[in-house]
């Protein structure tokens, strides 16, 4: 198959062409016949997939067919919502390619940076929008955009959109779009609230296709899992870089601080890495992802959230540093590498508390992940039991005689934090 037989318009077989793409991967393949014909469609399928171009472009072969005989300012026929800036920025980076050869015009808007340039371009006029749903609420608040032309409209990576609560936005965005449309839903898995908010989304027989994870990590990734205590991680981290010749290295912590300590630690051994999570500026994230990709920083170190989007076709390989505890999440993880085809290795640590992680990731992708055994800074089961035992000794609550009052306190809290909820979303309080 080649994306000739799909049915694609010259200029952006030349886009394909320029990029090197010898074939399309499944999900285009399944997906791009049946979106040129205009049906709804809903998508099981993880980012590393090839799904930015399974969407993007029969939007564009749709504009572009139509756009031919344009008057006038451009005005918004297709939006495409994803949960991060990251993401953003990569699927305008997509439309910029595939769209080069065919005078579609669109811009990317997110938070969490000033608006000046995202409102000038938005009044240039643009075909396509690609959006993060707090920026694009609040620039449709202040009258710079408005959907009530939409045709096209590309939900992305839902089920991330709904752990970073934005349901509501979601919810908002849906309500101002106009019924006549062409709906697609993407999400890398499918639970029950998932399913129930793809039904609001999409029409009645949406077809659907299905990229199963386990077929993405099983081919591609090479996985293997080290039992190492939590203490002993960063040693064994710096053994691996330094002895196993990793190019360009995705380091996974769970937490902010966690991915701070792991860069400060790095350094001490001379090792250049950077950090790069949600309490990190929009600038800093864009430098450290661009040293990166081009190279000068071996080894970034991130949260989840900040990961979604990271999109380097060199990476050689991807640490889980902390397992994560919803078994999908590794393999959003581990899809970072061996992407589209290319292969890359995925190695996690493992100690004992996160032993029943592992289990549900095997769970999960349904096969096994081989142990390396006998490397230097192997698990002692036994002094990793006493090591957690002392810990949780140390951790135990002391007994609180204000405990009663301060649980009365937060309650109120809490309910104050309900009945503001909504309000400051819309100038940039939420993090994307
Ligand atoms: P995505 O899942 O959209 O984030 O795409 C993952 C990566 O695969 C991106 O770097 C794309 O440029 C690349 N890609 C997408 N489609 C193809 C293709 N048909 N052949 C080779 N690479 C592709």
């Amino acid at each position: 198959m080649t994306f000739k037989d799909l049915g694609l318009i010259t200029p952006i077989l030349r886009a394909t062409d320029a990029l090197g793409y010898e074939s399309p991967t499944p999900i285009q393949e399944q997906s791009i016949p049946v979106l040129l014909e205009g049906h709804d469609l809903l998508g099981v399928a993880q980012t590393g997939t090839g799904k930015t171009a399974a969407f993007s472009i029969p939007i564009i072969q749709h504009l572009y067919k139509k756009n031919r005989n344009r008057k006038g300012k451009r005005i918004i026929k297709a939006l495409v919502v994803t949960p991060t800036r990251e993401l953003a920025i990569q699927i305008g980076d997509n439309f910029t390619a595939y769209a080069k050869f065919t005078g579609i015009r669109h811009t990317v808007i997110f938070g969490g940076v000033k608006q000046g340039r995202q409102t000038d371009a938005l009044a240039r006029g643009v075909d396509v929008l690609v959006a993060t749903p707090g920026r694009l609420l609040d620039l449709i608040g202040q009258g710079y955009i408005s959907l009530k032309d939409i045709e096209y409209f590309v939900l992305d990576e839902a089920d991330q959109m709904l752990d970073m609560g934005f349901i509501h936005d979601i919810r908002r965005i849906i309500n101002l779009l106009p019924s006549k449309r062409q709906s697609l839903f993407f999400s890398a898995t499918m639970p029950g609230a998932i399913v129930k908010l793809s039904a609001k989304i999409l029409g009645k027989n949406p077809k659907q296709v299905t990229i199963k994870p386990e077929q993405a990590t099983a081919e591609r990734v090479d996985q293997s899992v080290y039992f190492v205590s939590k203490k002993q991680k960063i040693k064994l981290l710096i053994h691996l870089i330094k002895t196993e010749g990793m190019r360009s290295l995705l380091v996974f912590s769970r937490t902010k601080h966690g991915a701070n300590k792991i860069v400060r630690l790095l350094g001490k051994a001379d090792i250049t890495a950077e950090a790069i999570h949600g309490n990190k500026s929009q600038a800093a994230r864009q430098r450290a992802l661009g040293n990166f990709k081009d190279g000068s920083t071996k080894v970034l170190v991130a949260t989840d959230i900040a990961a979604r989007g990271i999109d380097v076709s060199a990476l050689s390989h991807v640490i889980n540093y902390d397992l994560p505890n919803v078994p999908e999440t590794y393999v959003h993880r581990i899809g970072r590498t061996g992407r589209a085809g290319a292969s890359g290795i995925a190695i996690s640590f493992c100690m004992t508390d996160e032993k029943p992680y592992l289990r549900d990731i095997k769970k999960l992708i349904k096969q096994d992940i081989p142990v390396i055994d006998g490397h230097p800074y192997e698990l002692d089961e036994a002094e990793e039991q006493k090591a957690m035992e002392e810990q949780k000794q140390t951790q135990k609550p002391k007994p609180n005689p204000r405990r009663r009052n301060n649980r009365n306190q937060n309650r109120s809290r809490n309910r104050n934090r309900g009945r503001n909820k909504g309000r400051g979303q819309n100038q940039g309080g939420k993090k994307e």
